[in-house]
């Protein structure tokens, strides 16, 4: 039966038949911590504790990186024939696939992220990762220079040794697959943290990479809390590389990190407030509204390049303004989020719900005008409506901070110059989009809007070959694309007189 064909009560079943590890997957085998340390995962959409899962520290960190360091220098990984390498992230990109169901209710019970997204979204793209990364495993090439006569020099490009990945909760899977992906294509041994709101995912990842052919230790999960699990990893002498996506207070601490021990490299992928811009003359009113709404509220709004801010020509803003609360304010229901028809769950926790919540009220508070939302349905779950504020200047709090939940700041602009200013006015350039007809207003705009990612007519669209990632404060590495893959190896320079 097709996945997508289940109902509420198929997946509340299945949910609690789903038998699942709690433990560090580390060389190959599932072990608890060294000191046996624990913490508790909650369901966000009832607010009860799911399971208790193991607690790394630094010791466990560091059984960790040893298996990794020792797989790597065995060269059972990194010196693969590339050829057997791509047939091991094929296969375990169909593995990924074909363990969809479990993926989904994992990563759906942690953080509360609807079913049916989980189904049609994070699973699929995670598998695409592993399948496009892994096609470009022989495509890797180094290069031969033009030198003097006696010379021959030709350039290596080789993996870096142990890689950290350090991934947040908002989308747990697809999170890792963005980096354990390229990493390992490029023959790296990786040891990944998952965000502990949502631990679930990365090891039974890890362990699929063993069934589908991947050798023990080259890919390990250590589960546990930032601070800890997570410091230890970044502070690690024998780690080359942190690959982090998560806040941008938590991104700068990587750097330190880095500082602090062994000057390995860092890439990050941290929070966006991004624009979304809709001028007088933009194609179709209806279709850009549709797009302002679905990209804010999907996802919770907790999406990195959520389109958060909507700078409107003043010449459409009453009318863009008028529909979005017509069709917007019950686009998205809050709902069990293991109800395929449910199009919002909770938000991660209800600590993050707070946030939420207590930024809603500096918008009323600063003069913001509430079109609608700014409530909790009477639910046990950490809840928030989908919610509108008009009438916002860009100096706001809620236009200037990541509110990482369904909260929508419009803002009226007089022009394409007057949203430019606006839109770069923040310490934030992950994404933005600028809705035209005119081709020379939209590729100036592209050239002009400081963001890692322009979209021209559309958001959030894209495949494997857009390089994601930021601008400003919102990071400084890419995703996705093959850059992302060069980003996992280093070149080595062999220069040979040849007398
Ligand atoms: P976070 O920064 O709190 O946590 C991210 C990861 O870092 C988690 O695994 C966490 O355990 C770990 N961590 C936390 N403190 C740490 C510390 N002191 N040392 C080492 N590791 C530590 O972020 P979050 O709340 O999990 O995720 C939401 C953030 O992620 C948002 O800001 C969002 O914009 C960002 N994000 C960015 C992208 C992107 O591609 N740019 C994609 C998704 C999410």
């Amino acid at each position: 039966m097709s996945l997508t064909a289940l109902t509420k009560s198929d997946w509340h079943e299945r949910a609690s038949k789903l038998r699942y590890e709690t433990r560090h997957f580390i060389d190959g085998n599932y072990m608890d911590s060294v000191d046996g340390g624990r913490f508790t995962v909650v369901n966000p959409a009832t607010g009860a504790p799911l399971c208790e899962v193991s607690a790394g520290t630094v010791a466990d960190i560091d059984i960790a990186v040893a298996a990794a360091k020792r797989s790597f220098a065995a060269h059972v990984w990194s010196r693969k024939a590339p050829r057997e390498r791509m047939a091991v992230l094929a296969q375990f990109s169909k593995l990924l696939l074909a363990n969809t169901e479990r993926f989904a209710l994992l990563d759906t019970l942690c953080m509360g992220k609807p079913i049916h997204d989980m189904v049609t979204i994070d699973v699929p793209s995670a598998a695409t990762n592993f399948a496009y990364f892994g096609e470009l495993v022989d495509k890797i090439e180094g290069a031969v220079t033009a030198t003097a006569a006696d010379a021959f020099h030709y350039i290596l490009r080789e993996p870096l040794g142990v890689v950290g990945c350090i991934v947040p909760w908002n989308y747990p899977l697809l999170m890792a697959a963005w980096k354990v992906a390229p990493a390992l294509a490029a023959g790296n041994s990786v040891v990944l943290k998952p965000a502990e709101q949502s631990p679930l995912s990365g090891s039974l990842m890890a362990e699929l990479f063993i069934e589908a052919g991947g050798p023990p230790g080259v890919f390990n999960v250590v589960n546990g809390l930032g601070e800890t699990a997570g410091a230890a990893l970044a502070l690690h002498m024998e780690v080359a590389k942190i690959a982090f996506t998560g806040s941008t207070e938590i991104g700068k601490k990587m750097l330190v990190y880095a500082g602090h021990s062994n000057m390995k490299r860092i890439a990050l992928e941290c929070g966006g407030k991004s624009p979304q811009i809709f001028l007088g003359d933009l194609p179709d009113l209806d279709v850009a509204v549709t797009y302002a709404i679905n990209g804010i509220y999907g996802n919770m709004g907790e999406v990195c390049n959520a389109g958060s801010r909507l700078l409107i020509d003043r010449r459409i803003a009453k009318e863009f303004i008028a529909r979005f609360i017509e069709r917007g304010k019950n686009a998205y229901r809050a709902g069990d989020p293991l109800d395929p028809a449910t199009n919002l769950g909770p938000l991660v926790t209800a600590a993050h719900r707070a946030r939420v919540m207590s930024y809603i009220q500096r918008g009323k508070n600063e003069g913001a005008r509430l079109e609608f939302g700014g409530t909790m349905p009477d639910a046990p779950g950490s809840f928030v409506d989908p919610t509108l504020f008009s009438g916002v200047n860009n100096q706001m709090t809620i236009a200037q901070e990541e509110i990482f939940g369904p909260v929508a700041a419009a803002i009226e602009v007089d022009g394409i110059e007057h949203a430019v200013a606006i839109a770069n006015d923040s310490i934030y350039g992950l994404a933005a989009a600028v809705w035209t007809r005119d081709v020379s207003v939209a590729h100036k705009a592209v050239r002009d809007l400081e963001a890692g990612v322009i979209w021209v007519n559309c958001f959030d669209h894209g495949d494997m070959t857009q390089p994601f990632g930021g601008y400003k404060q919102s990071g400084q590495g890419r995703d996705k694309c093959v850059e992302s893959l060069l980003s996992y190896t280093q070149m080595k320079s062999a220069w040979v007189h040849l007398g």
